[in-house]
């Protein structure tokens, strides 16, 4: 067992920015970054809306810097997952990888929120196989071939222009006859000539034998069918926060985003903040993020002053 005053659970920009300030508040903030560090902005391209990057920054790159600037102020940053937690009293106590036992006068969550699937068993059972929830992870792979995605929010525009750029063709399979996205991001699909959109469509089925070869499409309006060859699919339909692992113990929302009270970072327990993804589903932007870690280390700093812990 080993004692803490500060634990941060994930990596993200909300778990690095209250990293940053918990460190540089002298908290001595433990991190465990989880399984993908760096968060979901390790599959982005170019991120131009984060303010101080003038000329955009890739997703990866940005982290890195999140990274060095929470290391700068002394954050141990490890790697592993939280897989138990015991938020029953003080100390706080989580489980990493079911061996390694940590207590901490506060936690904070920041596990953020991972992809959702359409729960075909044939997208299962291709997964790996030419069905990919990572464009940017896994485009390459399809360089020069037909692919499919699902979806039409922001990341379903976002992966379709950037899988146009490597594909001949990105074939865009949209349930409604409207996309979610923002309107600059619809227009950008709209005029990518490679971007072919199939409005009111649903994936049927997910073809192939051991690798994707095919998708098959139906129009919800006509039910016509139509298989469209292509060597990858692509799932961008949203995302499912983090929070199963403190479902015990910390209240969440029926979509199991964690419930804060409004405008604040604290949750039903006394010293666990969270911040970020997995209590955000309406923003959900790496600047939102990085202000909510930073308000839950601002929190968590104010919580142990008054607890006589610092
Ligand atoms: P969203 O929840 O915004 O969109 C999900 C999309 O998937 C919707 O179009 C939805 O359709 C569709 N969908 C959901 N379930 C299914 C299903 N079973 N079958 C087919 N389609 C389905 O998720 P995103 O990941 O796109 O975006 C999340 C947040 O991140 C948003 O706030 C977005 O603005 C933001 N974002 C911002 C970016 C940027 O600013 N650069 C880049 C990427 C994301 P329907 O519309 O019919 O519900």
């Amino acid at each position: 067992m080993e004692k803490v005053s500060c634990l941060i659970i994930g990596s993200g920009p909300a778990g690095y920015t209250a990293a940053i300030y918990a460190a540089r508040a002298g908290l001595k903030p433990l991190m465990y970054t989880g399984l993908q560090q760096g968060g979901q902005l390790m599959n982005t391209t170019d991120v131009e809306n984060y303010p101080g990057y003038p000329k955009g920054i890739m997703g990866p790159e940005m982290m890195e810097d999140f990274k060095l600037q929470a290391e700068r102020f002394g954050t141990d940053i490890r790697f592993g997952m939280a897989t138990k937690v015991d938020f029953s009293g003080a100390p706080h106590k989580v489980w990493i990888d079911d061996t390694i036992e940590i207590h901490a006068d506060v936690v904070i969550l920041a596990t953020g929120a991972e992809a959702k699937w359409l729960g075909l068993p044939s997208e299962k059972r291709l997964n790996g196989n030419g069905v990919s929830a990572c464009a940017v992870c896994d485009g390459f792979f399809y360089r020069g071939q037909e692919v499919a995605i699902v979806g039409a929010g922001d990341t379903a525009c976002e992966e379709a222009i950037y899988l146009s750029k490597l594909c001949s063709n990105v074939h865009m399979i949209v349930r409604r006859d409207q996309m979610r996205a923002s309107k600059i991001m619809q227009e950008r699909v709209l005029n990518t000539p490679n971007i072919k959109v199939y409005w009111n469509s649903e994936t049927d089925e997910v073809l192939g034998d051991t690798v994707v070869d095919a998708v098959r499409i139906v129009n919800r309006v006509t039910n016509e069918k139509t298989t469209v060859p292509v060597a990858g699919f692509f799932v961008a339909i949203g995302h499912q926060p983090n929070s199963a692992v403190f479902k015990d113990f910390i209240t969440t929302d029926e979509q199991d985003y964690i419930v804060t009270v409004p405008g604040t970072p604290k949750t039903n327990v006394a010293g666990v903040f969270a911040c970020g993804d997995l209590q955000d589903k309406i923003y959900r932007q790496a600047v939102t993020a990085a202000g909510s870690g930073c308000m839950a280390a601002l929190e968590a700093e104010r919580y142990l002053s008054e607890h006589g812990h610092a």
